[in-house]
């Protein structure tokens, strides 16, 4: 099967999950294409984000998540704002200039908190980028964030079927509501990120044909997916992982189907396959996000089990993403990352 951005964009549903479930001479051919389309926007950069899990208390109770709000084993933890711009502060010593704020939802963080804190952030580096990722709130909370400094948003949609979206989360919660979030962040004027778990619960090859359906729809600037790993607080104990060969393979379609997207090589690649980020770059990412979060709360962001990286400070974290960078191939940058979106 030849693959390019020009047939993939034309694939009709059918052809597409065809597509999906690709053997590995096809998906060999389809990864060296998204690696040439990659590197034709944006040569060899990886961009760098430093992630601050900010607080695991979460009102929410999705299934598959360790820090739902269910789970009386969690061990919660909220970060000060001091904490949270000392963490800021590492970052910015060490290159980045992106940095992103991500929680449960936790309403002990009104707007206003919220705002107090983005505004602090932004006086204190103003050539930085601040992203968000704390879930689904009102127009009127995003718009005073964006307001407040914030620029970007990340927010994935998990599942765009309404009837897997039921399996994964409770009633109180709505896929209608979240997709209604993403357009709203997108008016707004944030560069918006989505995207999906992998192997998550119930999902059929048609659902993943939704969620790229979604993303056409929706065009974000930023597409972050990740295969799904058990947690065993959940009522998905005992569930398989999803698969890094699927996540992989996906990378490379989301590459040709959104040519110009910041797409990371996600965390969860990396715990699933000593590799796995490294495959993940080479099969179409190039964004990575070292963790900044103050080593002694790594342990209980435990969103799955397993989790990588909980150990490393800051600066061994960026040193070793920076090795794996290169030896697939690539080269860690310290600028602003922002979407080429000019060249859409
Ligand atoms: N509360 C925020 C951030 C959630 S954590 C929000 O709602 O957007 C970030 C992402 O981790 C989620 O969007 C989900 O896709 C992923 N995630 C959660 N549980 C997971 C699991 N068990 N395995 C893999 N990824 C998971």
């Amino acid at each position: 099967m030849e693959v390019s951005v020009d047939i993939i964009r034309e694939l009709n549903d059918t052809k597409l999950q065809e597509l999906i479930e690709c053997d590995e001479d096809t998906y060999n051919v389809l990864r060296t294409e998204a690696d040439k389309v990659r590197r034709e926007r944006y040569g060899t950069e990886v961009f760098l984000r430093g992630l601050i899990e900010f607080t695991n208390y979460c009102r929410n109770d999705c299934y598959y998540c360790g820090i739902r709000c269910s789970n009386k084993n969690a061990n919660r933890y909220r970060l000060s704002k001091e904490e949270i711009l000392d963490s800021c502060r590492s970052g910015y010593k060490l290159g980045y200039r992106t940095f992103v704020l991500q929680g449960g939802e936790d309403l002990y963080y009104t707007d206003d908190k919220i705002c107090d804190i983005v505004s602090s952030i932004r006086e204190e580096f103003e050539d930085c980028a601040i992203t968000l990722s704390i879930g689904e709130r009102s127009y009127d909370s995003y718009k005073a964030y964006y307001e407040a400094g914030a620029n970007r948003f990340l927010l994935r949609h998990e599942t765009a079927d309404e009837k897997h979206y039921r399996r994964l989360h409770p009633d109180s919660m709505s896929l209608d509501n979240r997709k209604k979030c993403l357009f709203n962040l997108k008016e707004i004027g944030y560069q918006v990120g989505s995207g999906f778990m992998v192997g998550s619960p119930f999902q059929t090859t048609g659902n993943i044909v939704s969620d790229l359906r979604f993303l056409q729809e929706l065009e974000p600037d930023m597409i972050g997916i990740g295969p799904y790993i058990m947690h065993s607080d959940t009522p998905f104990k005992g569930y398989d992982n999803g698969k890094v060969s699927m996540t992989l393979r996906l990378i490379s379609i989301l590459r040709l189907l959104f040519p110009y997207a910041l797409i990371p090589s996600t965390t969860a690649l990396g715990t699933l396959s000593p590799t796995g980020r490294e495959d993940g770059l080479k099969a179409g990412a190039n964004v990575v996000m070292p963790n900044l979060t103050p080593v002694k709360y790594r342990e209980k962001y435990e969103i799955y089990e397993n989790k990588i990286c909980t150990g490393e400070e800051a600066a061994e974290c960026r040193d070793c993403l920076e090795r794996r960078i290169e030896r697939a191939g690539y080269k860690a940058v310290t600028s602003r990352g922002d979407v080429k979106s000019l060249i859409k």
